[in-house]
């Protein structure tokens, strides 16, 4: 498979101009990013980097960092995870608040906000310097020491966060959280603020991708079956209430953030991480998404 000519195809017969969104400005900070940024970049287990435009420059990674949260949370709790969030998909936006009244403070999924704040709470009471733990891990699953937190977008998201705020305090009201909601939120802010590149994103992803094999050292940081399980997740949670447009469109596991990003994987065969700040109304990558499909349909490769 020739996936640099597939690439340069589809952003050749790309007409930007044609597809609407806006960039994310609830959290200020972000409101900043040039909105035309664009970069892809692809990865195969097999050796082999393909991609396009700005794939080499870090950009705010928002909720991608979940998946990476989750994968850290689930070896150190095991089974015991889902008694605290379920593993359903939501059919809402990312930060409401409603299920979790009716729903007794378990969230549906942990990518949604509600359930990753309660896997930050996990991170919290288990970790012993946790930010700084936290993202030693991701620097461990990237194979690269070069990433950080932006302390700005962190601060700018505590200044705004009210709806994380509240999702703690309902949840925590209910007995399913932990730590003092301050701490929690403040692990969440950071966890989210973490900059990475399409590049940096798409090897992180590799591990998913590999049945939860590290892709340099070949360590198993997930089991087969949690492998299994964190991909499920992502193919039926990790696009909020458009999860199912994103499989019936895409047919592959990822998940995307406010930061404009995107990264999914083909088991067994490759990762790939789209950055595109301009969103539509469920939070996720216009353009992200149409170059997904585009890749699929091409390549006539999916996980169906
Ligand atoms: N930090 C963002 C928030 O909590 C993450 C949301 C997202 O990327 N979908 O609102």
């Amino acid at each position: 498979m020739n996936y640099q000519q597939t690439l340069n195809e589809i952003n050749t017969g790309l007409d930007c101009a044609k597809f609407g969104g806006k960039v994310a400005n609830y959290i200020p900070e972000l409101a900043n990013i040039d909105p035309n940024k664009f970069g892809i970049h692809l990865c195969c287990i097999q050796k082999g980097n393909y991609s396009i435009g700005d794939n080499e420059e870090k950009f705010s990674i928002q909720s991608i960092s979940k998946v990476f949260a989750l994968a850290m949370a689930y070896p150190m709790l095991g089974e015991k995870l889902w008694k605290r969030v379920g593993v359903e998909p939501s059919g809402n936006p990312f930060n409401s608040l409603v299920q979790l009244e009716y729903e007794s403070g378990i969230p549906r999924n942990p990518l949604i906000n509600a359930g990753a704040l309660v896997i930050c709470d996990i991170l919290i009471s288990k970790l012993k310097s946790p930010k700084e733990d936290f993202l030693n891990y991701v620097r461990g699953l990237a194979g690269n020491e070069d990433i950080y937190f932006n302390e700005k977008v962190a601060e700018s998201e505590k200044n705004s966060g009210y709806r994380n705020v509240a999702l703690a305090n309902l949840m925590k009201s209910f007995g399913n959280i932990e730590n003092l909601v301050e701490d929690v939120v403040d692990f969440y802010f950071y966890m989210c603020s973490i900059e990475m590149s399409c590049k940096e994103l798409a090897q992180t992803f590799l591990v998913f991708a590999n049945h939860g094999a590290h892709f340099v050292t070949g360590e198993k940081i997930l089991s087969e079956s949690q492998s299994k399980r964190l991909s499920a997740i992502m193919l039926t949670c990790g696009f909020y209430d458009q999860a199912g447009e994103f499989t019936f469109k895409v047919g592959l596991p990822g998940k995307s953030g406010v930061g404009g990003g995107i990264a999914a994987i083909f088991p067994e065969h490759y990762s790939v991480a789209i950055w595109s700040p301009k969103l539509n109304k469920a939070g996720n990558s216009v353009l992200g998404m149409e170059v997904l499909e585009r890749l699929t349909t091409e390549t006539k490769l999916s996980i169906f």
